[in-house]
């Protein structure tokens, strides 16, 4: 987190009724709705990212409704876990790790699992590095269906572009503590009319992640329980300073960022695990090459150099190394992380490449 939204922190707390605090919450949603490119305001939960996910179930399927979910990876497998918790009937749409979900694919997979209510898509998949082609995505689900489009934006909102109301998507779900650079402790849902409508039905039994309370909430400028405070004062300054940046700027600096890890690590030898084209702005993945595993990778680097990077999941555990750079990350971050890989690894990585350093000064 930069220093300023660290101080933020450190405020003491005010009444979450307060006019003080009705300011911070309508700065919020108002700076967020740039993040989203959406109509409707933003609701604010307190919960993680999966609790948002939940929430976006819970208020927009009713038990017993097909729907498709589409998974590049474990994020997306865990949306259809949800899912399938709260009754769906789910129809997976898997694609090996590494991929991205392409939207001839979702055509065809759409048309065989018609009709259904809903499709659930993973904007960004941290579990691989992939970013999925979302704008082509959700354009699929629309001419093939009147399917909710609900998306997990955990790890792209602050990092990549998100047009909800240009893409037709209807939920979107992030959090504060990824690339929006804060603590731990909201999940924000952008939402659609047409979510909204249907969170308005009957069946929906949420309470405390309510779409339609919360909204009828945050139209006063506060939010229908107690918030986690300390968390919205670090996020409204983290707004405030990409603000400054300039959205655009900061899409472009994480871009460049990921450019340059990944052509770091291909310098040193190492393959991007990802496949060509599908490479997220936010987080990198490499192959392990023999004779190491991700755990001693992973060790040596938080030990010898305190850089924290990723293993895979599942059976990639020993198999990729993931490396984030969302929210507060320069160029000098990424310079210490491939030096450090190889220092790491020096010499004895991938064999029919002649070992390069990098030079951290460059
Ligand atoms: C981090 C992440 C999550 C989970 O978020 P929590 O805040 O840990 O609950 C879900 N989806 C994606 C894509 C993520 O990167």
């Amino acid at each position: 987190m930069p220093p300023p939204v660290r101080e933020a922190m450190a405020r003491q707390i005010v009444s979450h009724r307060s006019d003080d605090f009705r300011r911070i919450v309508g700065r919020i949603t108002s700076r967020l709705i740039a993040h989203f490119e959406c109509a409707e305001k933003p609701l604010l939960f307190t919960a993680s990212g999966t609790g948002g996910m939940e929430a976006a179930i819970a208020n927009t399927i009713p038990r017993g409704q097909r729907i498709l979910a589409v998974q590049v990876g474990a994020f997306g497998e865990r949306f259809a876990d949800i899912a399938r918790a709260h009754g769906a009937h789910v129809i997976d749409m898997r694609i090996s790790y590494g991929r991205a979900a392409e939207p001839d694919e979702l055509r065809k997979a759409i048309r065989r699992a018609y009709p259904i209510n809903a499709v659930l898509l993973t904007h960004n998949e941290t579990s691989t590095g992939v970013l999925n082609p979302l704008a082509e995505l959700a354009r699929v689900v629309r001419e093939e269906s009147e399917a909710l489009v609900i998306v997990d934006a955990i790890s792209s909102v602050g990092a990549v572009p998100l047009r909800m109301e240009q893409w037709g998507i209807d939920v979107v779900v992030t959090v504060t503590q990824k690339a929006l650079m804060s603590p731990p402790g909201i999940a924000i849902i952008g939402v659609s009319k047409r979510a909204l409508d249907v969170a308005a039905k009957p069946f929906n039994t949420s309470y405390y992640f309510n779409f339609i309370e919360m909204r009828r909430a945050l139209a006063d400028d506060t939010t229908t329980f107690t918030p986690a405070v300390t968390t919205l004062f670090a996020l409204d300054i983290a707004l405030k300073i990409i603000e400054h940046e300039g959205i655009e700027n900061v899409w472009k600096r994480h871009r460049q960022l990921a450019e340059s890890c990944r052509k770091g690590l291909a310098a040193l030898g190492l393959r991007c695990f990802t496949e060509r084209g599908a490479e997220s702005p936010t987080v990198s993945a490499f192959v392990v090459p023999a004779p190491w595993t991700a755990t001693a990778i992973r060790q040596q680097l938080e030990r010898e150099h305190n850089v924290f990077v990723s293993q895979g999941r599942k059976e990639w555990k020993e198999k990729i190394i993931r490396i984030g750079h969302m929210g507060y990350v320069t160029q000098l971050d990424i310079d210490d992380v491939v030096s450090a890989v190889a220092q790491t690894m020096g010499g004895r990585h991938i064999r029919d490449r002649e070992p390069q350093r990098v030079n951290a000064a460059e």
